[in-house]
């Protein structure tokens, strides 16, 4: 985790320095996750980095409908239809103040002098950054306020979106069907783990949806009546296939979130729909570099170079229902976030984005063994280590669990797992973790030690802090990027978890 910020922190110079000099030129806004950058136009060309979701880069240059963007280290080409180019003064990235009377000063550090204040919700767009402070202008006053009181969600002073409206309403068309997909599934009040529980539906059982909000579905469970469903437990069909499909059949896995899906194969054609990481789609025929492919119980095409075909549907993630951990609260935290990527792999990964898909998986596999999850995270975003140990702290977890990706300095050949404690007292659950999630991944076993790092050591209920793999190893980055390792690993997690409360 230390290599992390270190790796964080000269990335973070090497933006700011790139970032100001070119405050006037167009911009390009990428518009999906890990969308590739590669040496040139085409996808013909090697992968040499990735870049994500509402990040924005100088453009260089423009050819054949790709982007030569600036980036902290190497200059690449991304395809310009997945980002949006902006002609901007300014790096567009608008944050708005979590705090009524947050206070600009005249330096990046609480001696500035205070020069007025924002209320909750005031809009700003930080022009350069020193450390946690960003330089900021409200009306006539400009000057330094801490980010960590600034937030991109604009939710305090935002009307809701017309289509969050027409959500509330239980008589909303149907959309779609979704397919249980895993053994036991809590319909809930609300999208979000919060939401009470309203009934359980099984695995197989198929449900009409009629709104989609965040990762998570809308199902009319009985005659009038609807509730949420995490998105990642189910996964959306149509009426012919309530069946597992004949093993002849050919799917599609999406690279990235927010792919459109549209009525021709090419880019000209209209967008009928949207679709994110990881979902499948049944193959119907391939035109040219283009899949056709069964959508919402109709047809849609999706570009082949930001697909990946598999001959089946995966395999269900989560490990039989029981009731294992049942009555227990498990907090996960996904390491990194938001501007603070954390470790980068040598292949491109980043720390923070693998730690959040790991967290999503834990969760679901948890949850099928009847255990409450809390999550510090639950999307990219930059959240305090403070605020972190916080939230636990206040909660009722009967464990915090830390997830991280480890990074060596160059040169320096690391592989494996380790699992880290803070009080003697949780060496027993580091131990039974690790032992645990090595004997499910195969990964080179590094051991428990104790380790001096704020989530654990300024909490108060049993916890670890988990590195589960190295990115600066380049053969160890290509397995632990990868969905089934992490499936193995929070498998491990669970098992290690089950085994430590009994
Ligand atoms: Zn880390």
């Amino acid at each position: 985790m230390k290599k992390g910020i270190i790796f964080f922190i000269l990335i973070l110079g090497v933006l700011t320095f790139y970032e100001t000099p070119y405050a006037y030129a167009d911009k390009a806004v990428i518009q999906v996750d890990y969308l590739n950058v590669r040496t040139g136009p085409g996808t013909n060309y090697d992968r040499i980095g990735k870049v994500h979701t509402g990040e924005t880069y100088k453009i260089i240059e423009e050819k054949d409908n790709w982007l030569k963007i600036q980036r902290s280290g190497k200059d690449g080409w991304v395809a310009k239809w997945l980002t949006k180019v902006k002609a901007d003064q300014h790096i567009t990235d608008r944050h708005y103040s979590k705090y009524d009377y947050l206070r600009i000063r005249s330096a990046p550090n609480l001696d500035g002098k205070i020069k007025g204040y924002l209320m909750k919700g005031d809009a700003v767009e930080p022009e350069k950054s020193d450390g946690k402070w960003v330089y900021i202008q409200k009306g006539n006053t400009n000057g330094w306020v801490h980010g960590d009181y600034l937030t991109k969600e604009a939710k305090q002073k935002q009307e809701p979106e017309k289509d969050e409206k027409a959500d509330e309403n239980p008589s909303s068309t149907v959309k779609g069907k979704v397919k249980v997909g895993t053994a036991v599934l809590n319909v809930r009040s609300e999208n979000s783990t919060r939401g009470r529980i309203l009934t359980r539906i099984r695995k197989g059982e198929t449900y009409e949806y009629i709104a989609k909000k965040d990762r998570w579905y809308q199902i009319k469970y009985s005659s009038g009546k609807t509730g949420w469903v995490a998105g990642w437990l189910v996964n959306e069909t149509d009426n012919e296939q309530t069946n597992t499909p004949a093993s002849k059949n050919t799917y599609v896995s999406l690279n990235y979130n927010g792919t459109n899906l549209r009525s021709g194969p090419s880019t000209n054609y209209k967008i009928v729909g949207r679709g994110h990481k990881g979902d499948q789609f049944q193959v119907l025929s391939k035109e040219g570099q283009w899949y056709k492919i069964s959508y919402e119980s109709k047809t849609a095409y999706v570009a082949g170079w930001i697909v990946e075909e598999t001959n089946q549907e995966s395999t269900a993630t989560t490990p039989a229902t029981s009731n294992s951990l049942k009555g227990k609260t498990i907090m996960i935290d996904a390491g990194h976030g938001g501007r603070d990527p954390g470790a980068v792999g040598r292949g491109g990964s980043y720390e923070k984005t693998l730690t959040l898909d790991t967290a999503y998986l834990l969760k679901s596999q948890l949850e099928s063994q009847g255990a409450k999850v809390l999550m510090t995270r639950t999307s990219d975003h930059y959240i305090s280590l403070t605020i972190r140990t916080f939230h636990s702290n206040r909660s009722n977890a009967d464990a915090f669990i830390s997830l991280h990706y480890n990074a060596a300095p160059l040169n320096v050949v690391a592989r494996g797992i380790n699992s880290y404690y803070y009080s003697s007292k949780d060496k027993a659950l580091a131990d039974s973790l690790q032992s645990s999630i090595v004997s499910y991944t195969g990964l080179r076993d590094r051991g428990t030690k104790k380790g001096d790092f704020h989530v654990i050591r300024e909490n108060n209920k049993p916890s670890v802090l988990l590195e589960l793999g190295f990115l600066s190893d380049a053969r160890e980055e290509q397995t632990i990027k990868t969905r089934s390792y992490q499936i193995k690993a929070s498998q491990g997690i669970v098992e290690g978890l089950t085994h430590y409360f009994n």
